[in-house]
């Protein structure tokens, strides 16, 4: 008898979706003696095409082989398939465990966790506390949503830390994995689709960020969050509890002083700082900032490092990031504002006149929770979409200017023509991009290409 005849079957992986996260979790089963095949459905990146071959991991792409998948002891999944896809039934129909590259990513590291979830400023709060952590000289890793696959890190990197933004859909899919500190930074409706239209689902999985948590570990949150708020009356949970608000309240571990000052409190450290020298503004990012500042100081981080990080941390790109200020018009891009509530928060930042561009593809908005910051600080809205009828009924008859337009140059176009010096230009527009951009990125791009030809008329 050969030595391999005694051997159990190696475990079988399949891996469903051949992205970042995807070719990641390949590679790590690999590394980990696994028989690791890779099926996507749509096309796979070149990039990851070589990794997987260079890497010698069988792949196929345009299609599902059932058989072969059906006969796994364990799917990871990426984030993006839904559980409604006709692949998914059939998995879970025959009962295979099913997990995100997280959950599997996480079996094979010690490193602390900071994990970052909520419906708006994820990528943010995960940049700054990474900035922060890796500036102060921490060896840290950046994964999840934004960055590169925590698999992938985990299979051939060393770090000590990994600040990893969480969707809710990565959530779905984890069971055992632990986080050391977890944010919920608030909670809106979102993704409502893939959750059957029921927001309590959609909060359930966001909460699975405190699973396995023990009282070592760290729960941060925003306290003036009434969905939060309503969902911790109903689960528990063992972890050490740091929620913030902008103004001080019972148990706050940062807020905003009388003095206008960020305070910071954590076990051992005290940490004060002008709310001014935040480098990044508006209310959300004075969230954002407490939420990666309380991370910070919970993982010992010096008061001088983390003021400093918070202090010269640059404007994450399509987030209102500052495009040009031409003829004295400020133009802003923050196309990642997809939902009604990022764009609140977007105009409650803005402080001149304000030239609105709203539009693209509408998700079930409501638009009256904008209303009031739109009647007190927009002179104009210029819708831009394929199909504006909703929000030029809307806005109709409620005060600010409505110019109709149905490509980028005329909503730009549209734009220099109604600012005067002093106003603002908002992209901001509340709505998926996939009517006339390819993605956010692509239409936050065009903009600013867009506003930039306007500094050489
Ligand atoms: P996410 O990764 O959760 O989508 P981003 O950091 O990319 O969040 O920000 C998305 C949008 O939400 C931006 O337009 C930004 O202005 C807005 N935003 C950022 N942080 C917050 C927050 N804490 N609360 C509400 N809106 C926010």
């Amino acid at each position: 008898m050969n030595h391999s005849d005694n051997q159990a079957p190696r475990r079988r992986i399949v891996v469903l979706g051949g992205g970042e996260s995807g070719t990641g979790a390949a590679i790590l089963a690999k590394d980990k003696g696994m028989d690791v095949w890779l099926s996507d459905f749509g096309k796979i990146a070149p990039k990851y095409k070589d990794m997987l071959d260079s890497e010698g991991i069988a792949w196929e792409e345009g299609g599902h082989s059932m058989d072969r998948i059906l006969a796994a002891d364990e799917v990871v999944k990426s984030p993006g398939i839904p559980d409604s896809a006709p692949v998914m039934k059939a998995i879970l129909g025959k009962g295979i465990p099913v997990i995100s590259e997280i959950e599997f990513a996480g079996r094979y590291t010690d490193a602390k966790m900071v994990c970052i979830t909520g419906s708006n400023g994820k990528t943010t709060t995960t940049l700054l506390t990474y900035h922060i952590l890796r500036d102060a000289g921490l060896n840290v890793g950046l994964a999840g949503n934004v960055g590169r696959s925590l698999a992938l890190q985990v299979a051939r990197e060393h770090h000590d830390v990994y600040v990893i933004e969480l969707s809710s859909f990565q959530l779905d899919n984890m069971y055992d994995f632990k986080a050391n500190i977890a944010v919920i930074l608030n909670i809106t409706p979102d993704h409502l689709d893939r959750y059957d239209y029921k927001m309590q689902n959609y909060v359930n999985a966001k909460f699975r960020i405190l699973q396995n948590l023990t009282p070592g570990d760290a729960f941060i949150y925003w306290n003036d969050d009434p969905v939060i708020a309503a969902q911790l009356k109903q689960v528990s949970t063992e972890a050490t509890m740091y929620p913030f608000s902008e103004k001080p309240e019972e148990g706050d571990a940062a807020y905003v002083d009388a003095e206008a000052r960020m305070i910071i409190n954590t076990p051992g450290t005290s940490l004060s700082m002008p709310r001014a020298d935040l480098s990044l503004h508006g209310l959300h990012n004075l969230y954002n900032s407490m939420a990666a500042g309380i991370s910070a100081c919970l993982l010992n981080i010096k008061n001088d490092d983390v003021r400093k990080a918070l202090s010269d941390f640059n404007s994450v790109e399509h987030r209102l990031e500052p495009v040009a200020t031409i003829d004295g018009v400020r133009w802003i891009n923050d196309s990642k504002a997809t939902n009604v509530n990022s764009c609140w928060y977007a105009l409650e930042s803005m402080n001149t006149p304000t030239v609105l561009i709203l539009g693209g593809k509408d998700k079930g908005n409501d638009y009256s929770e904008i209303l009031p910051l739109v009647q007190q600080k927009v002179k104009a809205i210029v819708a831009m979409g394929v199909d504006n009828t909703k929000i030029m009924e809307y806005f109709g008859d409620k005060g600010p200017q409505l110019v109709d337009t149905h490509s980028l140059q005329e909503a730009v176009e549209a734009c220099s023509r109604l600012a005067v010096k002093g106003d603002t230009v908002l992209l901001s527009p509340c709505c998926a991009s996939f009517d006339l951009f390819s993605s956010y990125e692509d239409r936050g791009h065009k903009f600013k290409a867009e506003v930039l030809k306007l500094n050489k008329q």
